[in-house]
C-alpha cells in the first residue's frame, strides 16, 4: 500500500514538472527549441543503441554511430523502421531487461492490418499525460470541467470526465450527451459532423475537440454553425500519444518538439513547406520501447506561418490522411484524394445542411462513387452539382475517371467509432 502511495506521489510529482516545462518551453525561440529538440534525440539514439538489440544491429548494418548525429538533419542517416519492422523484431525492439508486467502496453486498433504491441514504461505514461494535460489546457480547458470523450477513454489528469462507445448510434450519443451535458467534447470528426447535422439542443459545450480524421472544412462548418464554435483538432497516435495541437489561434496543428521529431518526407527527402509528405516520427521520450523513425502511414502538409498566438511550436497546416487511402489514378499516378474535398465543400458551403456524411470510394482506378447521407436540408440537385464538381477535379488533372453519387442511409463506422473518408478498392 505504501508502496503504491509513494510510486503515485512520484508519478504526480514527474507530471507536474513536465507540464510546466512545457509550457515554459511553448514561448521559447525556434532555435532554442531545435536545440533541446537536439539534446533529447541524442539521449535516445544513445540509449537505443546500447539497450536496443533491434536498433543496435540496425545502426550497424548502415554504420551509423550514435556519435554521428551532430545536427537534426542527421537523423536521416538512420533507416526507416516501418509497422512491419516491428511486428517482425519484437521484442528485439523493446529494451532489454523490460519487465512487461510492470509496464503499460498498448495495442494499435489493427485498422490497416494486423494489431501492433507498443510498450510505455511509467515515466513515458506520465510525460504522455503531462503532453495531453498540456495541449488541452493551451486551449483553455479547465481542471474543473465536466470533461466528455466519445471515443475510447484515454487517460487524463481531470477528475470530473467520463466516456462514451462511439460505435453508437448518432441519436443514442446525442441522448447521451444531453444528459452529460459536457463542458469539453472530444470524439472523432465524423461523430462531430454526425452530431451538428441533428438537433443538438440541449447540449452546450465550451470547446470541442476532434481526433482521429482528417477535419474538413464541411466538418468544421457544420459543427460551427450547431455550436457556435470553432473546432480545435489534434493529432497522435496510440504508438506516440499527443503529437500535435491546434491552439486558439486555428492556423495549424502544433508540433510539440519536445516530445517528438516529426519528419515529412516524399521518396526519403524532406518535402517543402505546402506539400503532402509522409509522416515519420522519433519518440523523444519511449526509453522502454524507442521509436526512432517510424513509419506512421499518415500524410501531412507543414506551413511556414508563425502563428500569431506566439509559441514558437512548428506549424502543420493539416493532416490529410493514411497513405493507404491514396488513389492510384489509370496513369498510374498517385494522387491525394483530398483534392476532392475541394468541390465537395464548395458545394456543401452553400447549404452546409444539405448533406450530413460523406465518403469517396475508389471502386476501380476510373471509377470513382461518393456516397452521402441526406442532411436535414437536403436538395437532389446538389447530386448532378457534385458529379460535375468532382468530375472536374479529374478533368483538371488529366484523368478519365467517372464519378458516380450514391445516396445511403448511414456510412458504416469502422470497430473504433471512426469512419473513413477516402477508400481505395484499387489493389
Ligand atoms: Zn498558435
Amino acid at each position: 500500500m505504501k508502496k503504491i502511495k509513494i510510486k503515485s506521489l512520484f508519478s504526480g510529482a514527474r507530471v507536474a514538472y513536465h507540464l510546466l516545462q512545457l509550457r515554459k518551453n511553448q514561448w521559447k525561440s525556434p532555435q532554442e527549441l531545435q536545440k533541446i529538440q537536439l539534446t533529447k534525440l541524442k539521449a535516445i539514439v544513445h540509449y537505443a543503441y546500447g539497450n536496443v538489440p533491434y536498433y543496435c544491429k540496425l545502426f550497424d548494418s548502415v554504420k551509423f554511430k550514435p556519435d554521428d548525429l551532430k545536427s537534426l538533419s542527421d537523423i536521416r542517416k538512420i533507416p526507416i523502421t516501418t509497422k512491419k519492422d516491428v511486428r517482425a523484431n519484437y521484442p528485439e525492439i523493446v529494451s532489454k531487461g523490460t519487465d512487461n508486467s510492470k509496464h503499460k502496453v498498448f495495442y494499435t486498433s489493427g485498422s490497416t492490418g494486423i494489431p501492433l504491441t507498443i510498450i510505455r514504461d511509467q515515466k513515458a505514461l506520465d510525460y504522455s499525460l503531462a503532453l495531453k494535460a498540456y495541449a488541452f489546457m493551451a486551449c483553455g480547458v479547465k481542471v474543473t470541467d465536466k470533461f466528455i470523450t466519445v471515443a475510447q477513454s484515454e487517460e487524463s489528469l481531470l477528475p470530473n470526465k467520463s466516456s462514451f462507445n462511439a460505435a453508437a448510434e448518432t441519436e443514442t450519443i446525442i441522448d447521451y450527451l444531453r444528459q452529460a451535458k459536457p463542458d469539453v467534447l472530444y470524439t472523432y470528426g465524423n461523430i462531430l459532423a454526425g452530431i451538428a447535422a441533428c438537433d443538438v439542443s440541449g447540449i452546450h459545450p465550451r470547446l470541442i475537440f476532434s481526433q482521429g480524421i482528417k477535419l474538413s472544412r464541411h466538418f468544421r462548418d457544420l459543427v460551427k454553425s450547431a455550436f457556435g464554435l470553432e473546432v480545435f483538432d489534434t493529432y497522435g497516435s496510440i504508438e506516440f500519444s499527443r503529437l500535435a495541437f491546434e491552439c486558439k489561434a486555428h492556423s495549424g496543428l502544433h508540433m510539440i518538439t519536445d516530445c517528438a521529431v516529426m519528419e515529412f518526407l516524399n521518396d526519403g527527402e524532406p518535402v517543402p513547406p505546402g506539400e503532402p509528405g509522409h509522416i515519420v516520427v522519433t519518440s523523444l521520450y519511449n526509453s522502454s520501447m524507442p521509436l526512432i523513425r517510424y513509419a506512421l502511414n499518415d500524410i501531412g502538409v507543414l506551413s511556414e506561418e508563425v502563428c500569431s498566438c506566439g509559441r514558437s511550436w512548428p506549424l502543420i497546416k493539416s493532416i490529410e490522411g493514411r497513405y493507404v487511402d491514396f488513389f492510384t489514378m489509370p496513369s498510374g499516378k498517385k494522387i491525394n484524394p483530398g483534392i476532392l474535398y475541394f468541390p465537395i465543400n464548395k458545394e456543401t458551403r452553400e447549404n452546409i445542411f444539405c448533406i450530413s456524411q460523406f465518403q469517396i470510394v475508389q471502386m476501380q482506378k476510373d471509377k470513382i462513387v461518393l456516397n452521402i447521407v441526406k442532411g436535414r436540408e437536403f436538395n437532389p440537385e446538389i447530386i448532378t452539382r457534385l458529379k460535375k464538381g468532382v468530375g472536374k477535379s479529374f478533368t483538371d488533372i488529366r484523368e478519365d475517371v467517372s464519378v458516380d453519387v450514391r445516396i445511403v442511409s448511414e456510412i458504416q463506422k469502422e470497430r473504433t467509432g471512426k469512419i473513413r473518408t477516402m477508400i481505395s478498392l484499387v489493389k
